[in-house]
């Protein structure tokens, strides 16, 4: 008997990141599963706005699509401003990662 993995689709931990301390936690991944998709393919603020995006994030809590901080809109970080959901994770093939925006961590998924 295994005890442990919340949710339906693998667990997640906090990702090693070089240049911060170790053993940080965060509180949410027992929150964290991968939103009903398909997510949406572009940020549909940059969208009305004609911008250009550079990655997209995906919300966790309500499947949000909005575009990362190296875009122009930062929309997915004004998502999680607006309201208050912790943790987005990366629809860049490129990256396998979520990030909480709360704890300011990576987070990657266990199989
Ligand atoms: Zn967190
Ligand atoms: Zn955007
Ligand atoms: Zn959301």
């Amino acid at each position: 008997m295994t005890t442990g993995a919340v949710g339906g689709e693998g667990s997640w931990r906090v990702a090693p990141d070089p240049g911060r301390p170790d053993g940080r936690v965060c509180g949410h991944l027992p929150e964290v599963t991968r939103p009903a998709g398909p997510p949406g393919d572009g940020c549909e603020e940059c969208e009305v706005l004609g911008w250009a995006w550079a990655r997209l994030r995906w919300c966790t809590t309500c499947g949000h699509v909005g575009c990362c901080d190296s875009s122009r809109g930062r929309h997915a970080y004004a998502h999680h401003a607006a309201s208050g959901h912790p943790v987005a994770l990366s629809l860049d093939p490129e990256e396998k990662w979520g990030w909480c925006y709360e704890d300011e961590l990576f987070l990657i998924e266990v199989p």
